[in-house]
């Protein structure tokens, strides 16, 4: 059941699905709440989630943990908003990564807060920072790397963003790599909210075409990437798998099985 939050917000709580928390916000409210995390100077993880995530997180606690103990977790593709309405709570809408951190820059552009953006192949990060600052006027881009670097160096990689002193920290490593990454290193970055981005740098800069709008409003967007991208194949054979758990997790929760609830 919705009802009003301390901002005067709604608040429709959270589900859970897989046993991956998901929090019920729209586009609007996601943002809002990541803006803020950022105001009050906080250290925060967002995870924005995707049916291929849930599956992994299925099978692996550590993962499951790591998306639960996130500072907000929102529905980022249609397979979790078919299974959300499958276990009928449903979220009010998908909100993609992508759309988010273009939100998210043009509200820090606005208050005048700085982004990194980390990850991808040589250049991407610096090639989509380039197109965010033509799209966002006054958006301050505080550094740029990519993600093709070792453990032993994660130390040099946060000491970096946190000097900084970005406020914004786009990690886009590939999910489940960016969602333990943050995790891991959180702390050393400073006060600094960190939200996994996938590969929105590759789109952002041009390296990748985006599915056409009327694919997405199909919710046709991974078949899209399929034909696109054909080494995600295998990838994407967790969707036929979690489609399924996702049914029999709604069947428990109409003969009454705890596991769904919604808090
Ligand atoms: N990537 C990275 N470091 C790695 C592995 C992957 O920076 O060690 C990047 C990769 O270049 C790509 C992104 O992570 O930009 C993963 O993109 P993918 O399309 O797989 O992610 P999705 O958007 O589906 O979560």
């Amino acid at each position: 059941m919705a009802h009003a939050d301390a901002d005067g917000g709604v608040n429709r709580g959270s589900l859970y699905i897989l046993g991956c928390r998901v929090d019920r916000v729209d586009a609007h409210e996601a943002a809002a709440r990541i803006s803020q995390l950022v105001e009050r100077k906080v250290s925060a993880h967002v995870v924005t989630i995707g049916a291929e995530m849930a599956n992994l997180a299925y099978a692996d606690r550590e993962y499951r943990d790591t998306i639960n103990a996130a500072d907000l977790v929102v529905p980022d593709t249609v397979g979790i908003v078919i299974a959300s309405r499958l276990l009928r709570a449903p979220v009010p809408e998908r909100v993609a990564g992508i759309d988010l951190l273009e939100r998210l820059c043009a509200d820090a552009a606005a208050r005048g807060d700085s982004i990194y953006l980390l990850g991808g192949a040589d250049g991407a990060a610096m090639a989509a920072a380039g197109a965010l600052v033509q799209r966002h006027d006054g958006l301050r881009i505080a550094g740029a790397e990519h993600g093709y670097f070792r453990e032993q160096e994660s130390a040099a990689v946060c000491e970096r963003i946190r000097s900084s002193g970005a406020r914004l920290v786009f990690v886009g490593l590939g999910f489940p790599r960016q969602e333990r990454w943050i995790r891991e290193h959180l702390a050393d970055l400073g006060p600094a909210v960190c939200i996994g981005v996938g590969g929105s740098f590759d789109v952002i800069s041009g390296r990748l075409p985006r599915a056409p709008r009327a694919l997405r409003q199909a919710g046709l967007e991974w078949l899209y990437r399929l034909v696109r991208e054909p080494r995600r194949f295998r990838r994407q054979l967790a969707l036929p798998i979690f489609a399924v758990r996702a049914l029999v997790q709604s069947f428990g929760t109409r003969v009454g099985t705890p596991h769904t609830q919604v808090k």
